[in-house]
């Protein structure tokens, strides 16, 4: 039974550390993105407040609409320091959208 829950523990930690890479990556290729509008890099800031304010919008849209599954939109919406355009940022295919998508709900 130990030996079972130090290799549990093992993987959690191993599965811990591939998800934090990927978002540090994540980050970083969205940070290294050119401004569609301006052609300023976005930077690494603008890139990590686009994840937090992915997770805040996330979490509101739980909070409001509880009872329903929820299909969230995988990608971060990133505003320009420079110009103030808008772009998203696909995180699973690492590639800019002009346009959103939207979340979706199931009751
Ligand atoms: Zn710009």
């Amino acid at each position: 039974m130990l030996i079972l829950s130090i290799v549990l523990g093992a993987v959690l930690l191993l599965l811990g550390a591939v998800a934090q890479r990927d978002i540090r990556r994540s980050i970083r290729r969205l940070g290294e993105q050119n401004c569609s509008a301006c052609g300023m890099p976005y930077g690494r800031t603008v890139a990590s407040q686009a994840r937090k304010d992915y997770i805040t919008e996330c979490e509101q849209a739980r909070r409001e609409s509880s009872g329903y599954r929820i299909h969230f939109a995988h990608e971060w919406r990133v505003e320009c320091e420079a110009c103030s355009g808008v772009g998203y940022y696909a995180f699973d295919t690492e590639r800019m959208e002009s346009k959103p998508s939207v979340h979706r709900f199931y009751p």
